[in-house]
């Protein structure tokens, strides 16, 4: 089986992101971005969807996110954990992440956001190749804006910022940029039995 693999280069200079794919042998491509690529909300991904040879994970073996593999509250409807009386779309995962516990980067991708949401909570959003884009929640980043980051690569420490009952990881992620949020663990494949030691 062929693996390919792929790196995103980040110009930080001009802030333009370029896509260089290649298969470790010869053959090359050179995918020049929109110049108004980050103001367009990355649509410079969407080069990649097109391209056959761009990374893949065939294995499923992207990294857990955190050092615990529990997941504390799952995706979708649920009671609001600060008003119970009150239903709410949960539009991602809760993984169990004690304060100052680090945030695991699940695969290679550049980091495209790091403000905090509306509601205070530190966050940090990564694009892959691919196109699927996550968001990590209540986590103190340590990496900064366009910054390339690798799989098993410590995004940032957990805080609890935001409105949270406690520490905890919230992730959630999209295969693209306009699809629905879904489950991190279907958009990624990954399960908490590669979580680190
Ligand atoms: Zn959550």
């Amino acid at each position: 089986m062929p693996l390919f693999k792929s790196i995103i280069e980040v110009v930080s200079s001009t802030l333009a992101f370029a896509l260089l794919s290649y298969t470790g042998v010869a053959s090359a491509r050179f995918l020049q971005s929109d110049p108004i690529g980050l103001q367009g909300g990355l649509n410079t991904y969407s080069y990649a969807l097109n391209n056959s040879l761009y990374w893949v994970d065939p294995l499923g073996l992207d990294t857990w996110p955190a050092n615990s593999g529990t997941v504390t509250s799952v995706f979708g409807p649920r009671p609001n954990p600060l008003n119970p009386t009150q239903q709410q779309n949960h539009r991602g995962i809760d993984i169990r992440n004690p304060s100052n516990q680090p945030v695991y980067n699940p695969r290679d991708g550049v980091v495209t956001n790091i403000s905090p949401t509306s509601t205070g909570a530190n966050r940090i959003k990564v694009v892959y190749p691919d196109g699927v884009m996550c968001e990590f929640l209540h986590t103190a980043p340590s990496v900064g804006l366009h910054n390339k980051v690798s799989e098993g690569q410590v995004l940032g420490m957990s805080d609890g910022s935001g409105n949270v009952t406690g520490p905890h990881l919230h992730m959630e992620c999209r295969r693209c940029p306009a699809c629905p949020k879904e489950d991190p663990r279907d958009v990624l494949g990954i399960k908490p039995l590669s979580c680190k030691p």
